[in-house]
């Protein structure tokens, strides 16, 4: 009995060591990663539930690096934050993402759009809005197919990113409020920042079996119509989860039901079968 706690403490600094390492490895691999081109962007299809056809892509960056292998974004991108590298990645993904839909739009019949992700940290950059109005310009996509994802944090600085917010409602590009539900905005955020879609977090589409989740859906949706706000489901997994989603007026999802990402040839080719039906 001794023994023990001695022994949970060795296993306790092990844990913190190993993973204190690991995170010292990618730092380092970070710092080259954009130079040597690691990053690659693989595309979610969304889809209109009422008629099926594909509305957009969500574009999701990935990583692999030839001392790590694969790395996930849930895992690098909380560390490019902190290494103050998130922006020049982002701006790189960007880029990526835009110019590939504009690509498929040139043959496509019905406009699809794209969806970014945005770190917070980016869109506080005094370089952004100009960043994307330059890219949009340079690659001539029309600014309505574009659309950025950005958490319920960007209310924790209401003020100055409601500012911000509207400078790209300007310039044309729609936003949006990722993971809704899972943060710590008030409802009222959604009446005082400028935004044009709500993504509806999964942790609520995993509870649609719950009468108590599928009235707080119910609930959101209504105060989404009254806004005039475009309301997206993520995260769906099973038919019965669009089925009901579909019942209650959610009008786009999003989830492996569908499909999982994809990447660009993949999504080239789900969009080239897809169009001759
Ligand atoms: P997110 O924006 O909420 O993206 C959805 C995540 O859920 C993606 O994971 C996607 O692959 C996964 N997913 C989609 N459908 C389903 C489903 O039906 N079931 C399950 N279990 N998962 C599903 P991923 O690609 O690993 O991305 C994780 C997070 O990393 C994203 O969450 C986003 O916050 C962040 N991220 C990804 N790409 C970027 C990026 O380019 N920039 C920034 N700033 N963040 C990014
Ligand atoms: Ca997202
Ligand atoms: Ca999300
Ligand atoms: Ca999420």
């Amino acid at each position: 009995a001794k023994e023990y706690p001695t022994h949970s403490v060795v296993i306790f600094n092990e844990y913190l060591q190993s993973s204190l390492i690991r995170k010292m490895k990618i730092e380092k691999e970070l710092r080259h990663a954009l130079a040597n081109d690691e990053f690659d962007v693989h595309y979610q299809p969304k889809f209109c539930l009422k008629d099926d056809s594909l509305v957009g892509v969500e574009a999701l960056v990935r990583w692999e690096n030839e001392h790590l292998g694969k790395v996930g974004p849930g895992e690098f991108i909380p560390i490019a934050e902190q290494m103050g590298l998130i922006y020049e990645i982002g701006e790189c993904v960007f880029r990526q993402a835009v110019g590939q839909c504009l690509n498929w739009n040139q043959w496509l019949d019905e406009p699809i759009s794209v969806s970014v992700n945005v770190s917070v940290l980016q869109l506080e950059d005094r370089r952004f809005v100009g960043m994307i109005e330059d890219a949009i310009q340079q690659i001539g996509i029309p600014p309505e197919l574009v659309e950025l994802e950005i958490t319920e944090s960007v209310a924790q600085n209401l003020d100055e990113n409601r500012i911000t917010l509207s400078q790209l409602k300007q310039i044309g590009v729609k936003c949006s409020i990722d993971d809704f539900g899972t943060g710590y905005s008030s409802l009222n955020v959604l009446e005082q920042l400028p935004i044009d879609t709500l993504k509806i977090d999964k942790s609520f589409i995993d509870r649609l079996n719950h009468r108590i989740s599928q009235s707080v859906i119910e609930t959101i949706i209504h105060l989404c119509t009254v806004l005039n706000l475009e309301i997206v489901a993520e995260g769906i997994e099973s038919k019965n989860q669009a089925d009901v989603l579909r019942e209650i007026g959610c009008n786009i999802g999003q989830g492996y039901y569908f499909s999982k990402p994809l990447n660009q040839r993949d999504m080239s080719q789900l969009l080239r079968n897809y169009s001759k039906e």
